[in-house]
């Protein structure tokens, strides 16, 4: 190629180019997070060789900050990036100019620019972009493989003639979308085709000619091609209510103004209330939406095939497809036509949709159920615990309760026997002493016979009361060891108590006390099956407290039926018991210690064997007493 230097108009062009074209090349390395800007691009090729890097040129039609374009350039950095690539971008611009003059220029600029770097693939955008590379490849990037995509109306023939191409050329499904229109539609009558002068506005219009016959008249569609603004818009709004439009592509006027989709979009809303319809992706702009072809998809598809060809596949092994499709469809338009998510095809992708509370938080939600139901089995097992805790402490406190009532017990069972034995040994020793001292002053020769008589009675009482405690000792013993028998004979009770109430008449009186016996039996023979000696034994020892313990008054004696029993009474005017005390008073050599002087003769063990006496004939025995005015001890016996 030549360029012709004769042209004036080329020559200025060319160094306008020259400079905008190296402003407009990105070149950036996939591994590396930082792009290289044009002014290193050699240090950065240098760089790329050493390290054996793969170079990919990115061959774009049009300009940055075309949507299109940069959609498509969107899906090849998804799929290149991130892995040993270093590409090399380059937008061709054609939007802007696009005739022979330039491409001749643009082959100039590329010759020069790309001396030195070696590609592995080329990746192209668009038709301008394969055409410009079936034109100059060889010359430029001699046996390089080239891989398109978003070629409009692709057909074989096309590479026919050329190795090492392949790629994805974009698909349509126009007939789809009219059927959806049909079916959603069912009145529509027209259906309004919009689309510009261009060469890709032409094929639009010739694909929805190809397809139109398979409507069978369901509707007819209008061609409202190529129109400056102002009559586009007197069209748009002139439409019946019975039409829909399809925004074909309508990008430049007549009259030369370009706009970019998202404004062609725009200004079709704003000139009809008709729904919108599309074939490319400008959902989200103010269409409806439809079966549509994406150019983020043929960035993608076509980069699939690059690396491939990096991994060693050569270009023409790998066939030339077309561009997946979706169904895609903005949510607030849907609305606003009423036309609802159900009536559309199943695969369909919905934007703009209103999620519910559920599905716009589901993480968080997920995240909250889960912490709540950690936080729930922890308090779970936290209450668990604290209940074991609490089962154990309370199992220590009883243990620890326990523990100190058996201690108390023990402390007291030792205390009462240390209390009971100093007591035993008084007990014995004044009974001796008085039998010992009082026989020797009987060995006196010159004592008078009153001093004979007395010393002699105080032996006796002093032997009588060590038989009372040698029998105590032996009753205790024979109970605790379990071998007291009961004699059960028929008794007759008003001989038993009036022989009681006789044998203690004179101590009582000695003591100058009234001592009464109440029978209250009504019938003198009463008789009943029991055993004597204990009953009297029992009797004896309430008699003997109550005139030991008491000072003044009177004691009486009564017994009685009562509830099928016999009731036995003994009364008194005594000291009294604490009430703190009158059940501890029948445990073994118990005594009130409080009440109790030394100078009053027991061993405490009377009401104990009582007690053990009373029970062992199935009766019951209990005290009601109040200090300083007195006692009732009571026993009660089955009647036999
Ligand atoms: P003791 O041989 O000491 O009398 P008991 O077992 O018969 O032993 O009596 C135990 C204690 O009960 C006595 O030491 C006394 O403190 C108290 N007691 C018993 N009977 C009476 C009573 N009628 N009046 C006051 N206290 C009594």
């Amino acid at each position: 190629m030549t360029i012709k230097t004769n042209n004036l108009t080329s020559i200025i062009l060319y160094i306008f180019l020259t400079a905008f074209l190296f402003a407009s090349t990105n070149t950036y390395s996939t591994n590396f997070s930082n792009s290289t800007s044009n002014n290193n691009t050699s240090t950065s090729i240098l760089n790329n060789q050493r390290r054996n890097n793969k170079n990919v040129l990115i061959l774009h039609s049009y300009h940055k900050g075309f949507s299109w374009t940069d959609r498509i350039m969107k899906g090849i950095s998804s799929v290149l990036e991130d892995k040993n690539i270093e590409l090399f971008v380059n937008y061709m611009d054609t939007k802007h100019c696009s005739n022979d003059d330039y491409f001749e220029l643009l082959y100039q600029i590329y010759k020069e620019k790309y001396s030195n770097v070696r590609f592995d693939a080329i990746l192209s955008s668009d038709d301008h972009a394969l055409n410009f590379l079936l034109q100059y490849k060889e010359e430029l990037f001699p046996g390089v493989p080239v891989v398109f995509c978003g070629i409009n109306d692709f057909h074989p023939e096309r590479i026919k003639n050329y190795t090492n191409v392949t790629g994805t050329y974009e698909t349509y499904d126009i007939l789809s979308t009219l059927k959806l229109i049909h079916k959603l539609h069912p009145n529509v009558s027209s259906v309004a085709v919009i689309n510009d002068g261009t060469v890709s506005g032409q094929a639009f219009i010739n694909r929805v000619k190809r397809v139109e016959k398979n409507l069978q008249n369901t509707f007819k569609i209008d061609y409202i091609s190529d129109l400056p603004l102002q009559e586009m818009q007197t069209r748009l709004s002139n439409l019946s209510s019975k039409s829909v439009v399809i925004w074909g592509i309508y990008v430049r006027t007549p009259d030369g103004k370009t706009l970019t989709y998202q404004e062609s979009v725009e200004f079709t809303r704003s000139s009809t209330q008709l729904p919108i319809y599309c074939i490319w992706d400008v959902v989200g702009s103010g269409v409806i939406g439809g079966k549509i072809t994406n150019p983020v998809y043929q960035g993608e598809k076509a980069s699939e095939l690059v690396l491939q060809i990096l991994k060693g596949k050569k270009a023409e092994n790998l066939a030339v497809s077309g561009s997946p499709m979706v169904y895609k469809f903005d949510n607030n338009i849907l609305q606003e036509h009423h036309i609802s998510e159900s009536e559309l095809p199943a695969e369909s992708i919905i934007i703009n949709k209103n999620h519910s509370i559920y599905e716009q938080y589901k993480n968080i939600i997920w995240i909250v159920i889960i912490i709540i139901t950690i936080l729930v089995l922890i308090i779970i097992t936290l209450s668990h615990l604290l209940k074991k805790i609490n089962s154990t402490s309370k199992v220590l406190q009883l243990t620890n309760k326990e523990l100190a009532l058996a201690k108390d017990k023990a402390e007291e069972s030792d205390r009462l026997k240390t209390c009971f034995l100093a007591n035993l040994s008084h007990e014995i020793r004044t009974p001796m002493n008085g039998i010992i001292g009082f026989s020797e002053l009987l060995a006196y020769k010159n004592i008078t016979p009153e001093k004979h008589h007395k010393y002699l009675k105080l032996i006796k009482s002093s032997s009588q009361r060590m038989l009372n405690l040698i029998n105590n000792l032996i009753d205790i013993s024979i109970i605790e060891t379990k071998q007291m028998n009961c004699n059960i004979d028929l008794i007759n009770l008003q001989d038993v108590m009036t022989n009681m109430y006789q044998f203690f008449l004179p101590s009582a009186n000695k003591k100058g006390l009234l001592l009464t016996y109440e029978n209250k039996l009504q019938d003198d023979s009463f008789q009943f099956n029991s055993d004597q000696q204990k009953l009297e034994q029992i009797i004896t020892n309430l008699v003997m407290n109550a005139i030991k313990f008491t000072k003044s008054g009177k004691i009486t004696l009564s017994c009685e039926k009562q509830n099928g029993k016999l009731y036995f009474l003994v009364e008194d005017t005594g000291i009294g018991i604490d009430k703190n005390l009158q059940d501890a008073i029948f445990d073994r050599f118990r005594r009130n210690e409080s009440t109790t002087t030394r100078t009053e003769e027991g061993s405490g063990l009377g009401l104990a064997i009582s007690k053990s006496l009373v029970e062992m004939m199935d009766g019951e025995i209990g005290v009601q007493s109040e200090i300083n005015k007195g006692s009732k001890f009571y026993f009660t016996l089955p009647i036999r």
